[in-house]
């Protein structure tokens, strides 16, 4: 911990999360602060948070300077904690303000601990609305979901305690006990290991040596899913405990799991903290100052876990490493794997990068040497991979309309007998991509955004998946108003569960796609009572490919392996090789072999051919050869730059100046391509252009874009965002 400190009327340099470019001055209150306190500033009428993080600049009147209103009864912000969003702010060319915002993101952050009542909004409606009290109304709707004490919400809308009082008779504001921060349960690393393979306790000894050097260092743990990689990093886990420094362990959303939990718990004795949108506001309000205390040893998450306040963060597990959804798409445009390896350097901590099909770029970061890499060569105990086949759909005789082919029918038809469970995948939500009118030929299109509408029969609705609009399924076509002749055409995951329950008529069947539930919980209640055995054929978005492990499951049929491979985007190939061994490795984790089938129409497809023959390194090498020749990521550097708004033309000459005046990007050798329409050139009204930068790996690329784009004035209502490490390019 720093000992800088600042006494009663100091001036401090104050970073808050509002939209200003500037640290403010205050004075500092009564009793000093710390350095990377947390404290509540006065800013014009408000009052908001802040983070004490240096001293004032001093370079305006000071008697004007007002004081810190409070400290905050949380653990201050540590230095390397904010030297990390200074980076990451620099990495992502993200204003530092908006990084704060991520690592403020507990609930209550401002709460008093030693009030026992706390009041938060409520939909009831007061009989009469007064000024005072339309002023308390306002300061809990300004501050969206949070709670305060009875003195804080007065003081804060200016208002006698008894206006607050008044309106939670009336309903409109709720009084509840001040949730108190129970601190979690010690953890016990020497409780539940279970004897590791050769292989797994080779990995976990390396790990564990990673640990004890106390320094800095990033392992690539490959392994097929089912391998037992996550023992493996869980005794990492425990060394760290040992050692008394604090564990996270990241994980895909959706992959965040009771069934993950419950492993930690027979491990470890206990429950760790979680940190995702599943808990509750209370449980992320423990969670996160707990671990500011020091007082949570491990914290299974989802990738804003990242910026939750570690006192001494030992190791980081990213598991699922290559999964897309770590890059967060909007807000901030962050890469939760990447930002992990630069909190881990900052912080000294051990990453350990977990995967069955790791992404091209840790691949490519163990071939230089910067990462360590382990493998565990085959699943663990019985269970052995699934034999993998193609169907060729040039060859098999199918009326227009169906998908499944008579080959794929019989092995599931085999299954039902033999008590199996099938998987039926295909990575399309919905009944039908397209609704076309039979009459005029015209397609259902989103009034919003440039993509077609597609069919979701369980909601009886249309849907755009880029807004997620909806409308109601028309019965006239919107454009030539002929009656009853509107179509679907192509398959979507819910019309495949009706061809299959065609087909078998007394099979149970299930369809799993992430938009058929209320809720995350829903829809992990669900798959868990699919994993025990409820159900004969689950039909599938890749929603199923992720971490779910199902006993019975033998035979994964996939529906169209073209699917990913179709489009120009350069990381097609990786995205389809992930997905299908990911899906695939569903199947046989227990007993019973598994099989996989893929249908495809283009069997002697390079991607294809190395799927089945399971030869990873020929796959990488050769993917990692082609994108050397083009000079792109992981052997060369890009950033994508997104103008959008409700004018087109605005945007396309905004884009053409921007690709003309190119001379802080020509000065470090980067190319500009573009402008061209975004990959969707339309959402919620507002054109889309994009322009794509490729500099070789070493060039400063964000001093470099930060200087390109500060030459230009943006016009009104047009928005301009930079993405470094585009997913698509
Ligand atoms: P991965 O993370 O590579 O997908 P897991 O760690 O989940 O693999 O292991 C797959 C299955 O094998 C799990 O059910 C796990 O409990 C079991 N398993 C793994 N290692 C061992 C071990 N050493 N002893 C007993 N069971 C194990
Ligand atoms: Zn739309």
């Amino acid at each position: 911990m720093t000992d800088s400190y600042f006494h009663e009327g100091d001036l401090v340099g104050v970073l808050t999360a509002q939209p200003l470019d500037r640290l403010l001055d205050y004075k500092a209150p009564e009793g000093g602060c710390h350095l990377g306190a947390f404290v509540e500033v006065p800013l014009g009428p408000r009052k908001v948070l802040g983070v004490v993080w240096g001293a004032g600049k001093g370079d305006y009147d000071r008697s004007k300077i007002r004081s810190v209103i409070r400290v905050l009864d949380v653990a201050p912000m540590r230095d390397e904690m904010r030297v990390f969003l200074t980076r990451a702010a620099d990495y992502t060319l993200t204003p530092l303000h908006a990084m704060l915002r991520l690592a403020t993101r507990a609930p209550g952050l401002g709460d008093a601990q030693s009030m026992r009542k706390v009041y938060r909004l409520a939909d009831g409606v007061p009989d009469r609305m007064t000024d005072a009290r339309e002023k308390v109304l306002a300061v809990l709707r300004d501050y969206g979901g949070l709670s305060f004490t009875l003195g804080e919400l007065a003081e804060m809308a200016g208002v006698g305690t008894s206006v607050v009082k008044g309106l939670v008779k009336h309903g409109a504001v709720r009084e509840e006990e001040a949730p108190r921060d129970t601190p979690y349960p010690r953890l016990d690393p020497d409780c539940g290991g279970k004897e590791l393979s050769a292989d797994q306790a080779a990995g976990a000894e390396a790990l564990r040596d990673a640990l004890r050097s106390d320094k800095y260092g990033t392992t690539l743990l490959k392994g097929v899913t089912g391998s037992g990689k996550t023992e493996v990093y869980l005794e990492a886990v425990a060394e760290c405990l040992r050692m008394g420094r604090q564990a996270l362990v990241l994980l895909p959303e959706i992959a965040l799991s009771g069934e993950f939990i419950n492993r930690v718990e027979a491990r470890f004795g206990m429950k760790p903290a979680e940190w995702h949108s599943g808990v509750t506001m209370t449980e992320r309000r423990r969670c996160w100052r707990m671990v500011g205390q020091g007082d949570a040893q491990m914290v299974v998450g989802a990738r804003s876990a990242l910026f939750l306040p570690f006192q001494n963060l030992g190791l980081v597990v990213v598991d699922e490493e290559h999964d897309t959804s770590y890059k967060q798409e909007d807000g901030v445009l962050y890469n939760a794997r990447d930002m992990t390896v630069l909190r881990a350097a900052i912080n000294g901590a051990q990453v350990v990068l977990a995967s069955a099909t790791p992404s091209l770029e840790s691949w490519a970061n163990v071939e230089a040497g910067k990462y360590q890499r382990l493998e565990l060569k085959s699943r663990f105990g019985a269970s052995v991979l699934p034999k993998m086949s193609a169907i060729d759909m040039r060859a098999e005789d199918l009326p227009g309309g169906k998908w499944v082919s008579p080959t794929l029918r019989g092995a599931i038809a085999q299954r039902l007998e033999k008590g199996e469970q099938s998987l039926v995948f295909l990575n399309r939500r919905g009944y039908a991509p397209v609704t076309i009118c039979r009459a005029c030929g015209h397609q259902i299109a989103c009034d919003q955004c440039d993509a077609r509408m597609v069919e979701h029969r369980f909601l009886k609705r249309l849907m755009c998946h880029q807004c997620g609009e909806t409308k109601p399924m028309p019965t006239v076509c919107p454009h030539c108003e002929a009656e009853d002749r509107l179509s679907a055409v192509g398959p979507g995951v819910e019309r495949m569960g009706e061809e299959v329950a065609e087909l078998f008529p007394d099979a149970r069947i299930a369809v799993l796609s992430s938009d058929l539930y209320g809720s995350a919980r829903a829809m992990k209640a669900h798959i868990e009572e699919i994993a025990q055995g409820g159900t004969d054929i689950i039909i599938g978005t890749q929603l199923v490919a992720k971490g779910h492990n199902f006993p019975k499951l033998t035979l994964v049929g996939v529906i169209d392996a073209d699917l990913g491979l179709q489009g120009s985007d350069l990381r097609a190939a990786e995205r389809t090789f992930q997905l299908m061994r990911q899906v695939a490795g569903r199947a046989g984790r227990a007993e019973a072999p598994g099989e996989a089938m893929l249908q495809t129409y283009q069997p002697e497809h390079a991607v294809i051919r190395s799927i089945l023959a399971g030869d990873e390194e020929a796959f990488w090498a050769a993917e990692a050869a082609e994108r050397k020749a083009a000079g792109v990521p992981p052997y060369g550097r890009m950033a994508g730059i997104v103008l959008s708004s409700p004018n087109v033309q605005e945007v396309f000459d905004l884009g053409a100046e921007m690709a003309r005046r190119d001379e802080p990007l020509r000065r470090i050798g980067a190319q500009v391509f573009g402008p061209a329409p975004a990959p969707i050139a339309r959402v919620r009204g507002r054109h889309r252009v994009r322009l794509l930068v490729k500099a070789e790996k070493t060039a400063p690329l964000q001093q470099a874009l930060a200087q390109w784009a500060g030459q230009f004035r943006l016009p009104n209502n047009l928005r301009l965002t930079i993405d470094i490490d585009p997913q698509s390019f």
